[in-house]
C-alpha cells in the first residue's frame, strides 16, 4: 500500500505517535521518517540528543519522547518536510500542531484554512496560530495550528480557503 500511493497507512502512523499521554504533557515531535534513506539532519539539528539515527546514516530515525521538549528545531530541518510537532497540553478539545509548509503566500495567524489528511484529502478546519519564517529555518517556515482532537491521528497539512475556493 504504501510503497504504492506513498501515503503511510494508519497502522504505519501510530508507530511514530508517542503514547497519549506524553502528547497531553505538552508538545513533542513526530517523525514520519518510514523508508531507509542516507539523511540525519533531524538528528544533529536537534540539541537534546532525543533523535537518534546511529552509526548508518541510512538507519530510520528514532525519537525519544522522553528526551524530546517539543523544542521544534527538528521541523525545518528535515528536507523530506516528514516531521512535525503535536500538543495535546492546551486544550480537552482540540490539539496544536506545527507543520512545515512550503507554499506561498503563507497564511496568516487567526486565518481558518482546510485541514488535510496524509492523503492531501480535506478532512476538518483548523485555525491558524502562529507564522514562524526566520532566516534559520532557510526558507521551510513553520506554522503552527489549532485542530478538532478527534483529529490527531489524521490531520497531516492544510491548504488555504482561497485555494479550496480556486
Ligand atoms: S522537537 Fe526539539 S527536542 Fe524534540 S526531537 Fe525535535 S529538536 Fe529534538
Ligand atoms: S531529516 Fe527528515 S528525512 Fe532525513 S532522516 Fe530525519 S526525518 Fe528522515
Amino acid at each position: 500500500m504504501f510503497e504504492k500511493t506513498g501515503v503511510a497507512t494508519r497502522e504505519m502512523v501510530m508507530t511514530k505517535f508517542p503514547p497519549i499521554e506524553r502528547i497531553n504533557n505538552g508538545p513533542v515531535a513526530v517523525v514520519e521518517c518510514y523508508q531507509k534513506i542516507p539523511c540525519n539532519p533531524c538528528s544533529t539539528a536537534c540539541p537534546f540528543g532525543a533523535i537518534t539515527v546511529g552509526e548508518d546514516i541510512n538507519n530510520i530515525p528514532c525519537r525519544d519522547e522522553n528526551l524530546c521538549t517539543g523544542c521544534g528545531q527538528c521541523v525545518a530541518k528535515c528536507p523530506g518536510l516528514a516531521i512535525m510537532i503535536v500538543d495535546g497540553s492546551k486544550s480537552d478539545e482540540t490539539v496544536q500542531f506545527r507543520i512545515p509548509y512550503e507554499f506561498l503566500p503563507l497564511p496568516e495567524a487567526g486565518e481558518t484554512v482546510v485541514g488535510l489528511d496524509r492523503a492531501g484529502q480535506p478532512i476538518c478546519k483548523a485555525k491558524v496560530l502562529r507564522v514562524m519564517n526566520p532566516p534559520a529555518f532557510d526558507r521551510t517556515p513553520v506554522v503552527t495550528l489549532e485542530v478538532e482532537r478527534k483529529y490527531l491521528y489524521d490531520f497531516r497539512n492544510f491548504r488555504r480557503e482561497a485555494e479550496a475556493n480556486g
